[in-house]
């Protein structure tokens, strides 16, 4: 027997939970106050399915020339890098439908 799908009920190899996920897959970028006043840059919701996450986070790091980490299945880059973090994201792929900007 096929495993059930908790969301819809459904045997999981026809339901399709999994690729409305996808679809409503919302990346957001926000720029966040740490301690000692030192901003940093949040980009969140990348599915770490689909996206290699070390590997994105060590590209944006590249091209942003900033210091950063993945943790919490957030990346995190330090200083404030919103808008280029999203035009990076757009270059790399991801459609400007889906991120979102706070
Ligand atoms: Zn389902």
């Amino acid at each position: 027997m096929s495993e059930i799908c908790e969301k819809c009920g459904l045997p999981k190899d026809i339901c399709a939970c999994e690729d409305i996920a996808k679809e409503r897959q919302v990346i957001t970028i926000k720029q966040v106050e740490r301690r000692f006043g030192k901003m940093i840059t949040m980009i969140q919701g990348v599915d770490p399915k689909s996206v290699d996450l070390k590997e994105l986070t060590k590209q944006l790091k590249q091209k942003l020339a900033c210091g950063g980490t993945y943790k919490n299945g957030a990346i995190e880059l330090q200083g404030r890098h919103s808008s280029k973090v999203r035009d990076e994201l757009i270059k790399l792929g991801f459609s400007s439908d889906t991120i979102e900007v706070r």
